[in-house]
């Protein structure tokens, strides 16, 4: 059970700047974005930026944070985009939002309203992450906010699927800013109860089957790559994932095949398996490859020509660490008082997010979400409503500034 501390020298520090008139002021243009906001949000959403096609997004992100005026604006190796408030330091109070979605260019990300609802692909995840960014960055440097510790703010790339979590690995990892981001906070998609502070570590990988292939009537009785998918999906199937701790695995794609009446060359699938225990994700991965190589084995046992054997590749194509941010960390009870100064009760939680990364380097980071309310994301039939935003905007200006002002 989680224990909240209630007199942190935290508490103090958020009422002080409470009282400060520009922080006051900055509320109050903040209640008034709403209309702006809104635009912008259906803006970003019609850049499409499917994960490692993020750049047309990206550059617009680019040109938005040199037109607000913030400073030392990049486009970094690994695509994510970068700027600084008030100038580059060696310490930063990091916010950032994900440019990516998990839909294809193909995908029509028009968006339509209907009642209070506004419905696109990505519309919430997470166009509502990245326009909270924006905002942020608008209203500090309209009311001159100026932090003691400047605030970095980062449009990551690769945070869906199998990006996996390419742009804040960089981040932390290989860019200059990899050693200065003492505060990591990072917007993803709506809502304003949940702080994600546990990590919920994932590997995935691609499993391909390959035959020689042939007739579906004169070759039958050789190996079948699909059968051989078909069956290790079913062993997998069977796993009995724990309550607690949470676990899951999905067989997300499959390939293969070229007609109804031709047996395979190859089939392949892309499975994802989470939990958040790293144990338990270890012994949900040992079931997931022994699945894979019994169905190996069954298979090429029951091929009538001793000639004919299935091959089998594993490839891991995403590992994203696990961690948890501690109860008494400074960001996570900053996030807890400044959400509870709202009327607003915390929930906390546990996703697989850009905090990813450096909660696994043991630096202090939490995911939120911007405000507003969603459904169907990841779907084609995705909306975001706009409840609650500038509640939420004003919470994360106040936690970024506390943590600024420590
Ligand atoms: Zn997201």
């Amino acid at each position: 059970m989680f224990k909240f501390k209630s007199h942190t020298p935290t508490t103090s520090n958020i009422a002080k700047l409470l009282k400060d008139p520009r922080i006051e002021f900055a509320f109050q243009k903040l209640e008034l974005l709403s209309e702006t906001l809104m635009q912008e949000h259906i803006r970003i959403c019609q850049i499409p930026a499917p994960t490692f096609s993020e750049s047309q997004r990206a550059k617009y992100f680019y040109q938005r944070f040199s037109e607000l005026g913030l400073l030392d604006n990049k486009i970094d190796l690994a695509g994510n985009v970068t700027a600084c408030w008030p100038s580059p330091a060696s310490n930063y109070v990091c916010l950032s939002a994900h440019l990516d979605t998990v839909f294809p260019d193909t995908t029509n990300c028009q968006v339509r309203k209907t009642g209070n609802r506004y419905f696109a692909p990505g519309i919430s995840d997470n166009a509502a992450g990245l326009v909270g960014l924006l905002a942020i960055a608008k209203i500090l440097v309209e009311v001159n906010l100026v932090p003691q510790v400047p605030f970095l703010f980062a449009a990551t790339v690769g945070e869906e699927g199998i990006g996996d979590l390419k742009g804040v690995k960089y981040l932390f990892q290989e860019s200059e800013y990899k050693n200065s981001i003492q505060y990591f906070v990072s917007f993803d998609g709506p809502g304003i109860e949940r702080i994600t502070y546990r990590a919920l570590g994932s590997k995935r990988y691609k499993i391909t089957f390959t035959g020689s292939g042939g007739h579906s009537w004169g070759d039958f009785g050789i190996v079948n790559p699909i059968h051989a998918l078909g069956r290790a999906i079913s062993k997998m199937a069977n796993y009995q994932t724990p309550q607690h701790p949470a676990s899951a695995y999905n067989v997300g794609i499959i390939e293969g095949g070229s007609s109804i009446n031709t047996i395979a060359e190859q089939a392949c699938m892309q499975v994802d398996l989470r939990s958040v225990s790293a144990s338990e994700l270890s012994k949900l991965e040992n079931h997931f490859l022994s699945s894979v190589k019994q169905a190996l084995i069954e298979e090429n046992l029951a091929s009538k020509y001793s000639d004919s054997q299935l091959e089998l590749q594993i490839e891991v194509i995403g590992e994203r660490p696990s961690g948890e941010l501690s109860s008494t960390s400074h960001l996570l009870q900053t996030a807890i008082t400044t959400t509870r100064t709202f009327g607003v009760t915390p929930y906390l939680d546990c996703s697989s997010t850009d905090a990813n990364i450096p909660i696994s380097l043991g630096l202090e980071a939490i995911t939120l979400g911007a405000g507003g309310n969603c459904g169907g994301c990841h779907t084609l039939s995705e909306w975001y409503e706009e409840t609650d935003r500038a509640k939420s905007l004003k919470r994360t200006l106040l936690l970024l500034l506390a943590l600024a002002h420590r």
